[in-house]
């Protein structure tokens, strides 16, 4: 497991020559010609195009796009609020988990403050802590994958000003036990706040789901930061949002950017809303998928950690570079280790052929697809390829 994080999540992957990105139901691809496909799975990306309700609900408030947008936003504020169940002055909204987070940063950020993390962990906080000038004290992962809560309770002193802790890790997908988050929360100084990101929440088991409700009643200090970029497939809008106690909210809510929040996020989330069973259906089968493609990665002796996010981690060395030759990128660590985005059956088919060669005899998946049992969570309704309008032209 590695302990550094590679600061990098740009993608890695140029496509050389010119061409068309299809912007299709799937990932991100690029057709060379000879039946050659290229697949870049390094942002864990949702694979499906937003929900036709989605996009007319888009459409409408772009034709309102010569107004400015609320001075400060309330409406989706109050919209999360409702959904969430805490009062609208406990939601602060931004471009993104990663504007949220920024926000949360720069509220707590002063000369010689520190924040504590994992390493690896979300590239953005060590990018963005070096951004609002606290000093990163990373604590590596253990030997499993999972972050190391007792090693960072330890890295928590005097300097301390911020801790966050994922659940869903990134890049491992793996699940801190709620006992033992809970034991850390009680354990870290009620004047640190701690931003539990559940960027990730959504692929949860029932079983998994921690109760944020009883958890902020209980820690004042605690953020729970989320997003509409995975489960709900609007990265590209740039949603994201916190809640917690009104006080800690208020501090973080000082530093919203003027007329920052876009109507069109206001309508995309509440169209989101409006269809949770259809997207649901989505994260369902993105899990199903993630789930195939461990197993028979696994049976070809890959020791991939259980995960709970949209992604898999792939640990090193050379995974980066195998999976790159057979055409696709992916996220790397600076041993060797990939996370590859998961959700599209034949991306996840490009990866088994990469990595098992020859020896994968016959995958479940193609077991599962065979059978039928896939078609039953395959909605015909899905356009596989939207207009061709949609395409956009990449260097
Ligand atoms: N937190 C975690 C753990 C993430 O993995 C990501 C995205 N990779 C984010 C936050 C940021 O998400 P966004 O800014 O797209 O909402």
């Amino acid at each position: 497991m590695s302990t550094h994080v590679s600061g990098d999540e740009s993608r890695p992957f140029v496509v050389r020559g010119g061409g068309k990105w299809a912007v299709r139901h799937g990932t991100r691809r690029h057709d060379r010609g000879a039946g050659e496909r290229r697949f870049d799975l390094t942002l864990s990306e949702n694979p499906f195009p937003p929900l036709p309700s989605v996009i007319e609900a888009l459409n409408c408030a772009l034709a309102h796009a010569n107004r400015y947008p609320e001075f400060l936003p309330e409406r989706l504020p109050r919209m999360i609020a409702d959904r969430v169940g805490v009062d609208a002055d406990q939601v602060v909204v931004g471009a993104g988990a990663t504007g949220v987070a920024l926000q949360i940063m720069q509220t707590v950020a002063g000369p010689g403050r520190a924040m504590v993390f994992a390493a690896p962990t979300f590239d953005g906080y060590p990018l963005m802590a070096a951004m609002a000038g606290l000093e990163s004290i990373a604590v590596p992962l253990d030997s499993s994958g999972r972050q190391d809560l007792w090693g960072m309770a330890r890295a928590i002193g005097e300097r301390t000003a911020l801790v966050a802790v994922c659940r869903p890790h990134n890049p491992t997908g793996t699940v801190a036990a709620a006992s033992e988050l809970k034991a850390f929360l009680f354990g870290v100084p009620r004047h640190i706040p701690v931003i539990l990101d559940e960027a990730y929440a959504e692929f949860l088991s029932v079983e998994e789901l921690l109760d944020p409700l009883e958890l902020i009643a209980r820690y004042p200090n605690l953020l729970v930061l989320r997003t509409f970029s995975k489960a709900y497939g609007l990265a590209g809008l740039r949603i994201g949002y916190a809640f917690g106690h009104r006080d800690l909210i208020r501090r973080v809510r000082r530093l919203q950017v003027p007329f920052g929040m876009p109507e069109t996020a206001t309508a995309a989330v509440a169209a989101s809303y409006a269809a949770t069973s259809e997207l649901s259906e989505r994260v369902l089968r993105i899990t199903i998928e993630r789930e195939l493609l461990r197993t028979s990665l696994r049976r070809n002796g890959i020791r991939i950690p259980r995960s709970r996010g949209n992604f898999l981690y792939l640990p090193g060395p050379g995974m980066v570079e195998t999976l790159a030759r057979a055409g696709i990128a992916a996220k790397g660590y600076p041993d060797g280790s990939a996370r590859i985005a998961v959700g599209d059956a034949a991306a996840g088919r490009a990866v088994e052929r990469a990595l098992c060669g020859p020896t994968l005899v016959r995958s479940d998946r193609a077991r599962i697809e065979e059978s039928g049992a896939w078609s039953l969570t395959a909605p015909a309704a899905y356009p596989s390829v939207p207009p061709d309008d949609c395409s956009v032209d990449h260097p």
